[in-house]
């Protein structure tokens, strides 16, 4: 096969899994229609014109430069609106975009994700066993061995994969169960937006009424005090009414700093699994089973080259392989070693993350340059996205708020302390600001070391 867009996109898409939050992914990127690659240009599909410039926005940089790499000549992005839709304008706030994009109820599950597809080994034996054991309960309404079921590991590792598994298990095995799957960024925006529209008591009852509720990443409930407070209570519900929670963090409960004790402990009432990174020969299992589930063949040996390079993150180790087969048919070369060697990531540490990386995603996102969030400008635009880079440099990382001033222009500190309560007010009754903050935070996690 050669270039064709299809084959293109597919290893851009790749990529762009690894580099953005899974959330913003399914929102924004997952139903792009690969149309055209020519000499100059990629061009791809979307359903709406809102999509349009939500992607034109946030990833056109970011897929331009996949898509060059990929095919090793400078592509220009062009989008184009293939639904029947086309006229409607592209809401102006990148807020409110995400709000419409995030759908309020539960997400969906993955399909893909059970626990066929997910291969065991001896770093992830006591979170299968138990998702499994947790599944096998809640379909047969028996007593349920763990509750809560918490399963902790760092990214990329499967905790998803596995709670959309019990999740897939248990809605496949009895159709009269409820089940609710939902991230606790998706679970905060959703109270927040049920106490803005007077509907807290909808949003409690639709949650106290489910047999299995699977919590993804708690780790984000870090300092969102009303959110851990309904959490409290749901929790406290469901499981005096012997219904299974499951959740996910990347970090034991003891180590969950920022959140309420009395929270914490009660993730501690069932049992803690943890995922470590998979070894060798797990890596390779891995590998091969995500090459059948492609329905290609990949030599052993193509195989083992990327196993020993990649180890500490499973979704990296998918896309390496995808973009090494991506990289044999576009190229039409068969894959040797040698030539993998050149398009294999070298993975290394996450850097820690610094002022200047805040700076650099926000200047990104918004599309303004640097020396804007250093400057004076008092523009609307401008002066909220410093005030957010400034929230975000306070929140994330160690330094003070006269340390931060020197970063934003030699401003005062009082300046900075202004911008960073200003923010911190404005997410309490703003959801739209309060999901933007959140995923470009998400986004800085998953690129980044954050030493708090
Ligand atoms: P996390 O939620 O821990 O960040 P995910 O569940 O999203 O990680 O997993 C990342 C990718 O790696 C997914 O595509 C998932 O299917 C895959 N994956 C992780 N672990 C395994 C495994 N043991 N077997 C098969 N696929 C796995
Ligand atoms: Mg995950």
């Amino acid at each position: 096969m050669g270039e064709t867009p299809v084959t293109v996109w597919e290893s851009v898409m790749s990529d762009l899994r690894t580099q953005v939050p899974s959330t913003s992914y399914e929102a924004w990127l997952s139903d792009i229609e690969p149309l055209e690659v020519s000499e100059g240009s990629l061009v791809i599909g979307v359903p709406d014109s809102f999509k349009k410039g939500g992607i034109e926005r946030r990833y056109r940089t970011t897929i331009e430069e996949i898509a060059s790499s990929v095919c090793r000549r400078p592509l220009a992005l062009e989008v184009r609106v293939v639904g029947s839709e086309n006229e409607a304008p592209a809401p102006a706030l990148v807020h409110d975009e995400l709000a419409a994009s995030a759908s309020q109820g539960a997400l969906p599950l993955n399909p893909d994700y059970t626990f066929a597809s997910f291969v065991r080994g001896e770093n992830n034996r006591l979170a299968v066993a138990a998702s499994e054991a947790t599944g096998d309960a809640v379909a047969r309404r028996l007593k349920k061995p763990y509750n809560p079921l918490f399963i902790y590991g760092s990214v990329g590792l499967g905790k998803t994969h596995l709670l959309q598994a019990i999740g897939n298990f248990v809605s496949s095995a009895d159709r009269d169960c409820t089940v609710v799957y939902t991230t606790s960024e998706r679970f905060a925006i959703e109270l927040i937006n049920g106490i803005r529209g007077n509907a807290t008591a909808a949003f409690r009852e639709k949650y106290r009424q489910v047999d299995l509720l699977l919590i993804d990443d708690v780790h984000f409930l870090k300092g969102k005090e009303a959110t851990q407070e309904e959490l409290f209570h749901t929790f406290n519900d469901l499981h005096g009414n012997k219904k299974q929670i499951v959740l996910s963090s990347d970090r034991p409960p003891e180590d969950l700093s920022g959140l309420q004790e009395r929270l914490v402990s009660r993730f501690k009432w069932g049992l803690e699994a943890d995922i470590q990174p998979p070894n060798f020969e797990t890596r390779m299992a891995i590998l091969r089973e995500k090459a059948i589930a492609r329905g290609i063949d990949v030599d052993n040996d193509i195989l083992e080259l990327i196993a020993r390079r990649i180890s500490s993150n499973v979704r990296a180790l998918e896309g390496a392989l995808v973009k090494a087969i991506a990289y044999a048919e576009l190229q039409g070369e068969k894959l040797t070693p040698k030539n993998l060697e050149g398009i294999l990531p070298k993975e290394g540490r996450r850097a820690k993350l610094t002022i200047a990386h805040i700076k650099d995603e926000i200047s990104t996102r918004y599309q303004l340059p640097r020396s804007e969030l250093e400057g004076a400008s008092r523009k609307k635009e401008i002066s909220q996205a410093r005030q957010i880079a400034i929230y975000l440099a306070r929140e994330l990382t160690e330094h003070s708020f006269p340390a931060i001033g020197r970063e934003f222009g030699d401003r005062d500190h009082t300046t900075i302390m202004h911008s960073y309560s200003k923010i911190k007010e404005l997410l309490t009754d703003t959801p739209l600001l309060y999901a933007e903050i959140l995923e470009i935070q998400e986004t800085l996690e998953s690129r980044y070391s954050l030493l708090r």
